[in-house]
């Protein structure tokens, strides 16, 4: 795989995190997503975790300068050295300028950006019925993808748990944010010529089968 950046761009739901999972396993290089860096923080109530909840249970975006310290720091760090993937980054122009300045700075190319769309009553299904792996972080769905045993994840016999922001009050907000904040991303890097639109409306399986063929070929 020849770009060193991989972004995955895509509503609340769209399916980057499952995706970007498959993909970063398959090429061997690592997933970095700010959405999964803020939980954990929130969790270890560090002070990004302090500063950041507030803004997350409310499903509004963190600040800039928040998330780019974050990122500017973890790929620099030495896993990164044959390209990673971005996953939930950059959800604003500014976060994408950042990323376009900082690969240029490294002289580490362009990124290309996997754009996964996927039908809005989908969207809803997949954010309301989603449950992760307290343990390994497996991602299933209560209606596409159940586990064999309610709750408990088929992998390691973790607890499945639902993100505090995958409520509907806080889903709509989160909608609210892609459609102003992130969707402006699809026309930027449109103009760039490296977007690729990927038919999110699918099973998790063809399209990581489709993604690895088309990224193998890039
Ligand atoms: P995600 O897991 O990607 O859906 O992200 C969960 C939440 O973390 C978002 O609703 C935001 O509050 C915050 N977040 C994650 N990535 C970013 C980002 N690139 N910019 C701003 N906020 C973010």
């Amino acid at each position: 795989m020849k770009p060193q950046a991989l972004i995955f761009l895509g509503a609340p739901g769209a399916g980057k995190g499952t995706q970007a999972r498959e993909v970063a396993k398959h090429f061997s290089i690592p997933q970095i997503s700010t959405g999964d860096i803020l939980r954990d923080a929130v969790k270890r109530k560090t002070p990004l975790g302090l500063a950041a909840e507030a803004k997350m249970k409310a499903g509004e975006l963190v600040p800039d300068e928040v998330v780019c310290g974050i990122v500017e720091e973890r790929i620099g760090e030495p896993d990164c050295a044959n390209g990673f993937i971005l996953d939930g980054f950059p959800r604003t122009i500014p976060q994408a300028q950042f990323v376009d300045r900082t690969l240029e700075v490294k002289g580490r190319g362009v990124p290309m950006v996997l754009n996964i769309q996927v039908e809005l009553e989908v969207l809803m299904k997949r954010l309301t019925g989603r449950r992760t792996c307290s343990v390994c972080g497996e991602i299933y769905n209560v209606y596409f993808n159940p586990p064999k045993v309610e709750g408990i994840c088929d992998k390691d016999g973790g607890k499945l748990l639902q993100r505090a922001d995958d409520n509907e009050e806080t889903i709509r907000q989160r909608l609210v944010a892609y459609d102003k904040q992130t969707r402006p991303l699809i026309d930027y890097y449109r103009a760039k010529h490296v977007l690729h639109d990927v038919d999110g409306n699918r099973d998790a399986e063809p399209i990581a089968k489709d993604l690895v063929n088309f990224l193998g070929k890039a």
